[in-house]
């Protein structure tokens, strides 16, 4: 038995409206952008949505609508993917990387005000694993320090935070597309915002800094080639239309593995916060200390099970060591963590046999693993 780690769900629809597309030779700036930024307008009641090449981009483009520049810092967390702190290298402005609330793994709100320095432009909060962030605890910060909050909602399409969707809960926040994403179009990034001179600015700069009201040969500002084209478009307007049906797949299948998994010895499932709904991006256990996870996760692809340690520690990554001097020990709970993690084979379309079958194979691994004295 071979399980991936994820695997996209597209179907017939999604392979209809890329002929069409193929059919039309408008490969881009066509309708079917519009259309797709158009469901996220719709589902989130948010006045602009901007499809963008990647989540990376849209995060880039953030950075740059608030003027994050030179020495500006930005709050954010080093338990994710390395890209919501790259965004803000791009510019040399300075992540502050603010240690996790050990149950959520997302930024701990209550670390974030010691941190607040007279350059502290911005906090960005990641909805890790499709679990938001504290962010009534980080708004209220934000509006006392005059901070942007820019939501990483790369992993969060489809969560909410008091019944409030992620991607609606600070300036503006990036949704990304990437295949093993909730939705996908291939590579794609969409950014709302409810600020009209943020998403007028990110509109231009995505498109080599053209205005709307200037010629294709004139250029207003910086700009970047930050499209996306009408192929991964038109995949993406299909996928939001089957959001609900690919979420309820995606929460049915987290929902097997906490019933199979709840009371394995060793193993800590992922956490429910009341105040929150989880969109499920992952399926992130924990193992207990003491067990070797690389060589639990080394074991589990020899039985066919492919994992993932996600997240390393961001400022343990070689470029942040460099620049930064970071070592062990400078963000305990996330070193904690990221050393503990691991992620299980997850998608939609995963059968419950093959979920009973990833069970057994963590169940055995641990069993051959465990040293005599924790046995
Ligand atoms: C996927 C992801 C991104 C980046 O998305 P890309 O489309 O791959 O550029 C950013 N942040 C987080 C937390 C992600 O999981």
């Amino acid at each position: 038995m071979q399980i991936p780690q994820s695997r996209p769900d597209l179907g017939p629809r999604e392979m209809a409206a890329v002929t069409e597309v193929m059919e039309s030779t408008m490969l881009s700036l066509g309708p079917r952008v519009r259309a797709f930024e158009q469901t996220f307008r719709d589902r989130l009641s948010v006045p602009h949505a901007l499809a963008v090449s990647s989540g990376t981009a849209g995060l880039h483009l953030c950075i740059r609508a608030f003027e994050i520049g030179e020495g500006d810092e930005v709050i954010t967390t080093p338990f994710s993917f390395v890209a919501s702190a790259n965004c803000v290298e791009f510019e040399r402005a300075v992540p502050r990387f603010v240690d996790i609330d050990p149950q959520t793994l997302n930024i701990d709100a209550a670390r974030i005000e010691a941190a607040i320095t007279p350059r502290t432009k911005a906090i960005l909060p990641v909805h890790v694993f499709g679990l938001p962030a504290d962010m009534d605890a980080i708004g209220e910060i934000a509006r006392k320090h005059g901070l942007k909050v820019i939501e990483d909602s790369c992993e969060a399409l489809g969560a909410s935070w008091r019944g409030r969707p992620a991607g609606t809960l600070g300036d503006a926040a990036v949704f990304a597309f990437y295949p093993n994403k909730q939705i996908t179009c291939g590579e794609g990034g969409m950014i709302v915002t409810q600020d009209a001179r943020a998403a007028s600015l990110m509109d231009s700069m995505r498109n080599q800094g053209r205005a709307d009201d200037g010629g294709w040969l004139r250029h207003e500002r910086l700009g970047y080639n930050y499209r996306l084209d009408e192929l991964s478009s038109a995949i993406g307007e299909v996928q939001m239309q089957r959001l609900d049906e690919l979420l309820g797949l995606r929460s049915d299948v987290a929902g097997r593995y906490d019933r199979l998994l709840g009371d394995v010895e060793g193993v800590t499932i992922p956490y429910r916060d009341p105040a929150a709904e989880v969109s499920w991006f992952v399926y992130v256990v924990r193992l207990d200390g003491g067990i070797d996870r690389d060589e639990v996760m080394r074991r589990l692809g020899d039985r066919g099970v492919q994992c993932r340690p996600y997240f390393p520690s961001i400022h343990l990554q070689p470029y942040y060591v460099n620049k930064y001097g970071f070592k062990r020990g400078d963000f305990p709970i996330t070193e904690d963590v990221s050393g503990r993690t691991l992620s299980l084979p997850f998608f939609g379309r995963l059968q419950a046999h093959e979920q009973e079958y990833v069970r057994d194979a963590l169940v055995a691994v641990l069993r051959e693993t465990a040293t005599p004295a924790a046995r």
